[in-house]
């Protein structure tokens, strides 16, 4: 069972991404950038939306769920990630660490 060369991707992550990247350079100018951060936002935005595997090799058609609806998952996981990161707050004294895993 070796014969898998073409990758299964899901159509819905590169668009996440994509409207992560704007909305932070745009209405979310705030949102803490680190790498824990952003993972935890795709990831929270992923489970929002229903997966779109593609096979790799058809990237560059029109696939995954529709803009607007990629854009509410991503604005809701950045307000839920900027309310209750996974780490200490940056500016002093604001926020104790939270040491339970936050439920996706
Ligand atoms: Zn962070």
């Amino acid at each position: 069972m070796n014969n898998f060369n073409a990758s299964v991707v899901n159509a819905n992550h590169e668009r996440v991404i994509a409207v992560v990247d704007k909305f932070l350079e745009d209405r979310y100018r705030n949102a803490c950038t680190c790498p824990r951060c952003m993972s935890d936002i795709v990831a929270i935005a992923l489970n929002y939306l229903p997966p779109h595997y593609i096979v790799e090799t058809e990237t560059g058609k029109e696939f995954g769920s529709p803009w607007v609806m990629v854009e509410t998952a991503v604005a809701e996981a950045i307000d839920r990630v900027m309310e209750n990161p996974n780490h200490p707050r940056t500016k002093a004294g604001s926020v104790q660490p939270t040491t339970t895993a936050q439920e996706l």
